[in-house]
C-alpha cells in the first residue's frame, strides 16, 4: 500500500516534534492511526494534505464557532497586518476589545487578555490566591484547566486519553494546595472546604464538563458551588474557555443563571488566533499589575493582529445572536437523533449534551463525572471514530472529547450526519 502524504507527513513529525504534533490532543494515539494533516479549511468543511474533504467537528476544539475562515474575519485579520503584526504597546483595540466585553457581560468588570486559556487559568488563579490571601484551589476531576503546574491533577482532555494520571516534571509542592472534588457532587466540595480549614481561595470549575467528554451539571449544582463559596469566602472561578461566548454571548454563566467572581476565556474570544483572557470583579482585577501588586504579563498579549479577529467575532456574534438559538436547535437535531439512534438499536450508550457540544459515549452507565466517564468502552469508540472518519466525518480521536457544531452546519450537514452515524454504530 502506497502511504499517504499524512502518513509520510507524520513519519518526518514524530522525528522532530514529540509525538509528530505541537499538542497532544493531534495525535491520533488512541486510534492507533496516523493524524491527518490539515491544509485548508472552509465553513464546516476541513481539508487534508491528501485531497480528502470532511465534515469538521472539532472546529480548532472551539474557536470557529462561526465556521472555518469565516470572511468578515480574514478580512479583518489582513486589515490589522498591514499595520504591522505586533508593537509590544498599548493599542486602541485592546481598549475596545475590553470594553466591549465588560460593557455586555454584567460580572466582567475588568479584564486582561493572555494568549492561551492555560495562562488565563494559571493567572486567574494567582489573582484570586492574592486577593484572598489564601492558597487551597478546588478542582473537580476531569475537568481540564491547561497545563499549568497546579491544575493538572486528574485533568481532563489529553492527560485523560493518554492514560497519564498525573504528569511527570510536576514537583509535589506544586500540587499540594490542588484539592480534587467529583463533578456534580457538592457534598464531596463541602467535604473539602471543612477540611481546608478556612484556607479555599477559589473553586475552579468547567460549568459545563466538557474535557471528559460533555459532561452538564446537575441541576442546582452551580447554584450550590456559588452558595459554598459565599459561605467560606472563596472566589468562583468560572472556567469558560470552551463554554464562554459559545452556549449564550454571556457563557455558561449567562446560560445558567449563575454569577461567578472570576471567568477564564479562550478559543472563541481569538476566533483561531491565539487569545485567553481573565476577568471579573473589579475588586479583584484591581490587583493585578501594574494596578496591583499580582504579577502578570506578556509579550504579545493584546496582539493586534489576534484582537483584529478576536474582536470582530464577538461583534459578529453579540449583533446575531438569533446564533445561540439556532446552535441549541442543531444541537437538538444532531445530538438529540445521534440519541435516537442509539436507542434504535438497542445499543446501551449515552449521549450527553448542552447546546452545541455533546459527546457520545460507549457506556451502559449514566455519565455524570469523571469516573462514569472512564467507564466507557476507549476500544468502541474508536472503531466508531475511524468508520466515522472514512465516511468523511472528523471528530476529535478521542472519547474524552466534546463534539462542536458551529453556525455553518446546516441542517442538512447534520442529516448527513446522522445517516452516517447510523450506518456505522
Ligand atoms: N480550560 C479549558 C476548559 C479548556 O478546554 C482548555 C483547552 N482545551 C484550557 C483551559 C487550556 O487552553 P489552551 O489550550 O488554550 O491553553
Amino acid at each position: 500500500r502506497i502511504m499517504t502524504k499524512s502518513e509520510k507527513l507524520f513519519e518526518r513529525a514524530v522525528k522532530r516534534i514529540p509525538g509528530g504534533v505541537n499538542s497532544p490532543v493531534r495525535a491520533y494515539g488512541a486510534i492507533g492511526e496516523a493524524p491527518r494533516f490539515i491544509e485548508r479549511a472552509e465553513g464546516c468543511y476541513i481539508y487534508d494534505v491528501d485531497g480528502n474533504r470532511y465534515i469538521d467537528y472539532i472546529d480548532s476544539w472551539g474557536p470557529m464557532i462561526l465556521g472555518h475562515n469565516f470572511p468578515a474575519i480574514r478580512e479583518s485579520v489582513l486589515k490589522a497586518c498591514e499595520k504591522g503584526l505586533s508593537f509590544g504597546c498599548a493599542t486602541e483595540i485592546e481598549v475596545e476589545m475590553a470594553e466591549f466585553i465588560c460593557d455586555r457581560i454584567p460580572h466582567v468588570d475588568m479584564i486582561r487578555m493572555v494568549n492561551s486559556g492555560t495562562e488565563a487559568v494559571m493567572s486567574a488563579i494567582r489573582v484570586a490566591r492574592g486577593y484572598t490571601g489564601k492558597n487551597k484551589i478546588i478542582k473537580f476531576a476531569g475537568c481540564y484547566h491547561g497545563h499549568s503546574d497546579a491544575m493538572l491533577v486528574s485533568a481532563g482532555s489529553g492527560v485523560m486519553t493518554s492514560g497519564v494520571p498525573d504528569s511527570a516534571g510536576v514537583p509535589k509542592g506544586c500540587t499540594e494546595d490542588t484539592m480534587l472534588a467529583a463533578y456534580n457532587d457538592l457534598g464531596s466540595v463541602e467535604t473539602l472546604f471543612q477540611q481546608a480549614d478556612g484556607q479555599v481561595a477559589a473553586v475552579i470549575v468547567e460549568a459545563v464538563g466538557a474535557n471528559m467528554g460533555v459532561v452538564p451539571p446537575r441541576e442546582g449544582f452551580l447554584q450550590g458551588l456559588r452558595a459554598l463559596c459565599d459561605q467560606y469566602h472563596a472566589l468562583l472561578i468560572f472556567d469558560e474557555v470552551i463554554t464562554g461566548f459559545r452556549l449564550a454571548f454571556g457563557g455558561a454563566a449567562q446560560y445558567f443563571g449563575v454569577t461567578p467572581d472570576l471567568v477564564t476565556y479562550g478559543k472563541i474570544i481569538g476566533a483561531g488566533m491565539p487569545v485567553g483572557a481573565y476577568g471579573g470583579r473589579r475588586d479583584v482585577m484591581e490587583l493585578v499589575a501594574p494596578a496591583g501588586k499580582v504579577y502578570q504579563a506578556g509579550t504579545l498579549s493584546g496582539n493586534p493582529v489576534a484582537m483584529a479577529a478576536g474582536l470582530t467575532q464577538l461583534k459578529y456574534l453579540y449583533d446575531h445572536q438569533e446564533i445561540y438559538t439556532e446552535l441549541e436547535k442543531k444541537g437538538e437535531l444532531l445530538y438529540g437523533g445521534m440519541g435516537k439512534i442509539v436507542k434504535e438499536k438497542g445499543l446501551n450508550y449515552q449521549m450527553n449534551y448542552v447546546g452545541s457540544l455533546g459527546s457520545l459515549f460507549f457506556t451502559g452507565q449514566p455519565v455524570v463525572d469523571y469516573v462514569s466517564a472512564k467507564s466507557s468502552d476507549t476500544v468502541a469508540f474508536a472503531e466508531y471514530f475511524k468508520k466515522m472518519l472514512n465516511m468523511g466525518i472528523h471528530m476529535a480521536p478521542s472519547q474524552f472529547e466534546a463534539m462542536f457544531l458551529s453556525a455553518a452546519h446546516t441542517d442538512e450537514i447534520i442529516m448527513e450526519t446522522l445517516d452516517a452515524v447510523k450506518l456505522v454504530l
